[in-house]
């Protein structure tokens, strides 16, 4: 049934890599399974399902090693540049969920039969009641929970914006220079091309032209994280106690090949908690914001556990060196996905030291150490570990879960 290739790496990879390795390269490559031989760490055996062709198999997998090995020496020769703060790690050990998962089986073609998920045109996807429910479900029930546990000593404010971005934030983020490749950008026709494209679309039998000439260059991106707004709209602001911002919304990413139902959208939404302040209470934010996940998880019976990411920061390693950054950016949670013996992240915790408030000159009091720090729970992908973990019949679901998703 499975195919195998083998290869090597330049170096072994340490136990971060290892998770990181095995998660990108099952998203990046189309195989089933990856194993990496546990003494040199080194060695690895893809397996591919045994009707794909094997070329196309192996030149992906040599494209990806060829720049997993490139990004590697990269981040090597920069990190003796970087100045980077050491701040307290949050306790990883105890911060995972154990909860017993009665399914094993990929439940993708059950929830297309049963027409919980409907499949549209270009990779789109639709939900039906029963997703619905739960979306609204998971995302009520988190937020119920991280406001009930921070708001007696923190009035949490809440806040809600359009999904646009101006250009000009972006410019000043240097995102364009830096990140541009999961932009999706907002565009629309110049006014005096209208005729002609409408006439260009009529003549293709109401196709859309795909001249680029007729559109504006654009003036907005679509937001890849529902927290930048907060940042922006605090620029030239004086904060004059440590902030807490509440706020949903949706994310934007381009990830044309690589999008599987709820596991990965090019449109999904996210609950975010932002702490902006002293850098002491936007650790101690992240930490209880970890905590409470972890809590949240157990409530819903989602298996999983915290991890230090090694994702980039948008910004690279020459801007990093002009700001206050700690060395441990990112932390994330993930659930278990039972059928591939892996895990997705579902939250992600980041710590951003003083960028955004020197990069939009907003200050606690005179304070020039302003620190931010966000966590944002994608709620998609947490009714997608959930129902992975239980599958559809919800008898089998865990009580709680199954006497409150559609009230
Ligand atoms: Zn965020």
């Amino acid at each position: 049934m499975f195919k195998t290739l083998e290869k090597s790496l330049d170096r072994p990879l340490s136990d971060l890599e290892l998770k990181k390795f095995k998660h990108t390269i099952l998203n990046n490559v189309d195989i089933v399974k990856v194993h990496i031989d546990p003494v040199t760490k080194k060695r690895l055996t893809a397996y591919f399902v045994f009707n794909k062709n094997e070329e196309v198999i192996k030149n992906q997998l040599n494209s990806f090693l060829n720049k997993w090995n490139e990004d590697l020496s990269k981040k090597e020769n920069s990190k003796n540049n970087v100045n980077l703060i050491n701040v307290n790690e949050p306790p990883i050990q105890k911060l995972n969920s154990c909860c017993s998962n009665s399914n094993n089986s990929n439940i993708s073609n059950e929830l297309l039969e049963k027409k919980w998920i409907t499949i549209l045109k270009g990779r789109d996807i639709g939900y039906t009641e029963e997703i619905v429910s739960l979306l609204n479900f998971f995302d009520k029930s988190y937020q119920d929970l991280v406001i009930s546990e921070m708001s007696d000593s923190h009035k949490i404010n809440k806040v809600g914006f359009s999904s646009l971005i101006p250009k000009y934030y972006m410019e000043k983020l240097g995102y364009f220079s830096n990140s541009p490749e999961h932009l999706f950008f907002a565009s629309h026709l110049s006014l005096d091309s209208i005729e002609k494209f409408t006439e260009e679309s009529k003549a293709l039998g109401g196709h859309l032209p795909q001249e680029e000439v007729f559109f504006e260059s654009p003036e907005y991106v679509l937001q890849s994280a529902p927290c930048f707004k907060v940042y922006f709209s605090l620029e030239d602001e004086i904060l004059n106690e440590n902030k807490i911002f509440n706020l949903k919304g949706h994310c934007f990413r381009n990830e044309i090949k690589n999008t599987y139902l709820l596991e990965r959208l090019l449109n999904f939404t996210q609950r975010e908690f932002v702490f902006i302040g002293s850098p002491e209470f936007v650790v101690e934010g992240r930490d209880k914001s970890l905590e409470l996940t972890i809590e949240w998880m157990r409530k819903m019976g989602i298996s999983g556990r915290c991890e230090l990411a090694n994702d980039p920061f948008f910004i690279n390693d020459d801007q990093k060196q002009k700001f206050n950054i700690p060395s441990k950016i990112k932390y994330e949670v993930r659930a278990d996905i039972p059928y591939k013996d892996d895990s997705i992240s579902i939250a992600s915790f980041d710590t951003h030291g003083d960028f955004f408030s020197r990069t939009f000159n907003f200050k606690l009091d005179n304070s020039e150490n302003t620190w931010s720090g966000c966590i944002g729970l994608g709620i998609e992908r947490c009714v997608w570990s959930f129902l992975q973990q239980y599958g559809l019949d919800k008898e089998k679901w865990p009580t709680y879960v199954r006497q409150n998703y559609n009230k």
